[in-house]
């Protein structure tokens, strides 16, 4: 029996995610959508034959959803994640889990109140292959002990509804997981620089970003939401023994007119795409056998505790420490 699942927000990312599990995704099936643009909801509906709901909790309570997977805007995620707890529903929650670590921190009491693991977080970057790649190397003790990570994250451009605050909290907030993932520790304190600014940007654009972690490894960040050119995501873990280097998909070189020229991505979909598959249908087995191993809610608090740090670094122009609440049992911390 397939696992129905119910999507709440279907612009940029949402609409991929319900074509994602519609076709490519075994033991799924998407029966609900709710969007606040009901023409965009009922179209998609349409397309893959299932319902539009006038409402999202409409979407939550249908007793023809097991699951539900929550694309809207941001702040509207804890109130949605709490409306899933509420009727027991196993929830896929986009980044970021909330923008406060206060409203973070409801659903983790939420979660443990109810006994089991119903959230998952969508930091994606976990299933991609070169991530993974990285991590292998780290944990098979190829490259010794982690000392320095130098990450680059740009973005090509950013749409009007972009605010200054969301290149921490919604773009950045991806290198925050992606380190706590790989060096399997917390990060404990930030700082945000942000020097001369892009003339294409309408707020501090780039920024260099720089997080401590509890045992002293230092990574770096050039956040560049509006670089122009492509989308493009690197990573490069320092050992004591040794060097890894995550560059981006080998996209195909094509050498001619005297010149060797190889693609960038264009955007997020063409550089992640075989990573939210995975995602997804990890994510619906997990349903399925009630045994998670992607970001949970824990995840999702200190990511946005530490992207809270961050605006307060960029705001206050100073080094930030990292105030986490004490990690309960229930969550097994950064892996
Ligand atoms: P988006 O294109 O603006 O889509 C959000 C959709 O939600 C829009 O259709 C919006 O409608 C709709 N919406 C507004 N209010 C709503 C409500 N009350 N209930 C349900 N839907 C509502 O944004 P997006 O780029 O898809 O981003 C959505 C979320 O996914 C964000 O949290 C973002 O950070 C995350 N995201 C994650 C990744 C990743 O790599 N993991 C990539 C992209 C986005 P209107 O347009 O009419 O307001």
């Amino acid at each position: 029996m397939a696992t129905n699942i119910g999507v709440i927000g279907t612009g940029n990312i949402g609409s991929f995610h319900v074509r994602t599990l519609s076709t490519q995704v075994s033991g799924a099936a998407v029966t609900a959508v709710f969007d606040v643009d009901g023409e965009r909801a009922k179209a998609l509906a349409d397309d893959v034959g299932a319902r539009a709901h006038a409402t999202a909790d409409g979407v939550i309570v249908d007793d023809e959803v097991d699951a539900v997977l929550i694309a809207s805007p941001g702040p509207l995620h804890p109130q949605q994640v709490m409306a899933c707890l509420d009727v027991g529903k196993p929830v896929l929650c986009e980044k970021p889990l909330g923008v406060t670590s206060a409203e973070c921190l409801a659903i983790l009491d939420a979660e443990i109140t109810g006994g089991r693991q119903l959230v998952q977080v969508g930091f994606m970057r976990r299933y991609d292959p070169g991530y993974l790649q990285v991590k292998g190397a780290l944990d098979s003790g190829q490259i010794g002990e982690p000392l320095m990570v130098h990450c680059v994250h740009r973005n090509p451009t950013v749409p009007p509804s972009f605010q200054a605050d969301m290149a921490i909290t919604d773009s950045v907030v991806h290198e925050i997981d992606t380190s706590r993932w790989l060096l399997g520790e917390e990060i404990v304190a930030v700082t945000v620089l942000a020097g001369r600014k892009s003339p294409h940007a309408r707020s501090d654009d780039p920024q260099l970003v720089l997080f401590e972690t509890a045992s002293g490894v230092l990574v770096d960040l050039e956040s560049f939401v509006n670089c122009q050119y492509g989308y493009d995501v690197r990573c490069e873990l320092v050992g004591s023994e040794g060097v890894v280097n995550l560059d981006g998909p080998g996209l195909t070189a094509i050498t001619k007119s005297a010149a060797r020229s190889t693609a960038v991505p264009a955007d997020w979909r063409m550089r992640f795409g075989p990573a939210y598959v995975v995602e997804l249908q990890e994510w619906v087995d997990s349903v399925t056998s009630g045994v998670y191993a992607g970001a949970d809610a824990w995840d999702g608090y200190a990511a946005t505790a530490v992207a809270e740090a961050g605006l307060r670094a960029r705001a206050q122009r100073t080094r930030v420490e990292v105030d986490l609440v004490e990690r309960p049992t229930f969550y097994p911390g950064p892996r």
